[in-house]
């Protein structure tokens, strides 16, 4: 379990350049528009919630790893959360989760790291080839496939 903590002039930083700084570089390997809600970018909007403590795991994550982690989807608006059908209490609203994928690992390889740096949430999309990793307050795993047809999820715990 990694048990790093931040001062809290590293997290106020962070959280200013997530609001004013699209371009800043919030750790070594993620800038901070790669958590912005992906739909308000692509309508020139910028709206950003990410929480830095995500950001700072997701960092040690990457470390760990050692190459690329590419964010399909960070932080979400609600208009847009509901537009692709996002779960209407999903942690993506309240910029506490990511979906994440690796164009150099499998997505096992993720889940493994993710899973002793002290993520809540944790779930896999193999069909679609990407992990979700949050930090909301609920403990969860899960893994979602196609059964005989039907698309479902199965928690593991
Ligand atoms: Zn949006």
């Amino acid at each position: 379990m990694n048990n790093k903590t931040y001062t809290d002039d590293v997290i106020e930083r962070m959280k200013y350049q997530i609001q004013n700084e699209p371009d800043a570089y919030l750790t070594p390997n993620f800038r901070a528009k790669e958590f912005a809600c992906k739909m308000c970018l692509k309508a020139g909007v910028y709206y950003n919630v990410i929480k830095p403590e995500l950001v700072l795991k997701l960092q040690d994550v990457r470390n760990i790893l050692g190459v690329p982690i590419i964010i399909t989807s960070g932080c979400r608006c609600k208009k847009h959360n509901q537009e692709i059908g996002g779960a209407s209490k999903s942690f993506h609203l309240s910029g506490e989760a990511v979906d994440v994928y690796s164009p150099r690992l499998a997505i096992t390889n993720i889940y493994l790291v993710a899973e002793k740096n002290g993520f809540n949430g944790i779930g896999t999309y193999p069909e679609e080839g990407f992990v979700h990793l949050d930090i909301g307050n609920r403990y969860s795993r899960w893994t979602q496939q196609t059964i005989d047809g039907i698309y479902r999820y199965v928690y593991i715990i």
